[in-house]
């Protein structure tokens, strides 16, 4: 006699049961299926670079490991890799940081976990400005407080230091910045940026500044780090740093949180009893990814310009697209609402257009918070960028009005 066998029901306390899946990582898993079915894809997704790690840092991984530094490390990290970070601030923006401030961490995103979780609860607000990187609300919930959101499509996805003042309540803990910003690659003056401190530190809201695409910005903005503000605006802020994107590290899991003593203490606790540490081996990569030339980062700045100039105007011609030019970071960030109709309503109907007619992996601005607008990774060579365009102008010359 056949054998039923129960459904296993699980569920999650309430705070996990309202997290939803990463929007990006769908999109990914749905380019990785057609590729193995064997469709040519234009896989326009990925929110990574497509280069590989510099030769140097994975000589000083293999080094590290042939040295036997295989073991825990302190939970912060190395004192060689605190050194490295705290060095590297000086060095390039003259910013002087204390290495109790700095934690090593399992890529940018453990940084602001870590930070989010040991400031919010049950009852505080976080303000996110849209459209936002996938993974901050979802770590806002976790938390157990609640996401707000600031709709900054009337600056032009520019957010501004009067949006953050309006947005502020009495409950608002943190605000959660990220400039260059995924997926709109704007990018905030310093002046701005100041402003912004200065609001938050007048009302008391904590700030998490996101730099992972720290280095990653186009002339003539400006490459900034909150670490250089004086001391009593750094006093609630925790930037999110990481090796991912800057010197194509994806894999390695391995950024750093730069914050108050105090505050890096509790993050310590959290992580001590969550990875314990991250990777010795990504540590001492980081380490020669900081002490070294910056020479492999101006070249892949250069390569994402390159391709940058020639996608915006190309993007720009495409019927129902308008696509302003971003100032950071490695994504276009068109709004597709000219290309709505009977057909196609939402931005996630022309992503699944693109997916089905044309084999072209977007992502939809949905998932970012803004619906309209579809996110192009450039992470990704000049033929495959012109391949992709091609079929994209195809699509949309279908449906825009
Ligand atoms: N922040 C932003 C805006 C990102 O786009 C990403 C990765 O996509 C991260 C943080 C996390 O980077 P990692 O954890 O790889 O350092």
């Amino acid at each position: 006699m056949a054998e039923t066998v129960r459904e296993f029901s699980f569920s999650p306390p309430a705070n996990v049961a309202r997290m939803q899946p990463s929007s990006t990582l769908a999109a990914m898993q749905a380019a990785l299926a057609m590729k193995s079915a064997g469709v040519d894809v234009v896989d326009f997704g990925a929110g990574e670079p497509d280069f590989d790690t510099p030769e140097h840092i994975k000589e000083a991984a293999a080094e590290a490991m042939r040295a036997g530094q295989t073991k825990y490390t302190p939970t912060a990290g190395t004192r060689k890799l605190q050194e490295a970070i705290v060095g590297y601030y000086e060095r390039e923006f003259g910013a002087r940081l204390d290495a109790g401030e700095v934690m090593a961490t399992a890529g940018g995103k453990q940084a602001i976990f870590n930070a989010v979780v040991t400031l919010c609860g049950e009852g505080d607000e976080v303000l996110i400005p849209k459209p936002y990187w996938v993974t901050f609300p979802e770590i806002a919930t976790f938390a157990g407080a609640r996401p707000v959101f600031i709709d900054t499509e009337q600056t032009g996805f520019q957010l501004t230091a009067e949006e953050v003042a309006e947005a502020i309540t009495p409950r608002t803990r943190l605000i959660i910045i990220n400039s260059p910003s995924n997926p709109s690659g704007r990018v905030i003056s310093p002046a701005e940026f100041r402003k912004i401190m200065e609001v938050c530190a007048e009302r008391g809201v904590y700030v998490v500044s996101d730099e992972c695409y720290l280095r990653f910005v186009y002339t003539p903005a400006e490459v900034y780090t909150a670490a250089t503000l004086p001391a009593e605006l750094r006093a609630h802020l925790c930037i999110a740093g990481s090796f991912s994107k800057t010197y194509a590290m994806t894999g390695w899991r391995i950024g750093y949180s730069v914050a108050p003593a105090a505050w890096t203490r509790e993050m310590n606790k959290v992580q001590s009893h969550s990875t314990s540490n991250p990777s010795s081996i990504s540590q001492a990569a980081a380490v020669a990814a900081f002490t070294s030339s910056q020479g492999c980062v101006a070249e892949m700045l250069a390569e994402y310009r390159r391709r940058r100039d020639w996608l915006i105007p190309a993007l720009q011609a495409v019927p129902g697209f308008d696509c302003p030019e971003p100032d950071g970071a490695f994504y276009a960030f068109p709004s597709v609402r000219g290309c709505y109709g009977d057909e196609v309503k939402t931005s996630a109907d022309f992503a699944d257009k693109l997916l089905k007619e044309a084999q072209t992996v977007v992502t939809d601005g949905a998932g970012f918070g803004v619906d309209g607008f579809i996110r192009i990774s450039y992470a990704t060579s000049m033929d495959r960028l012109e391949e992709g365009v091609t079929r994209i102008r195809r699509v949309a010359e279908k449906y825009a009005s």
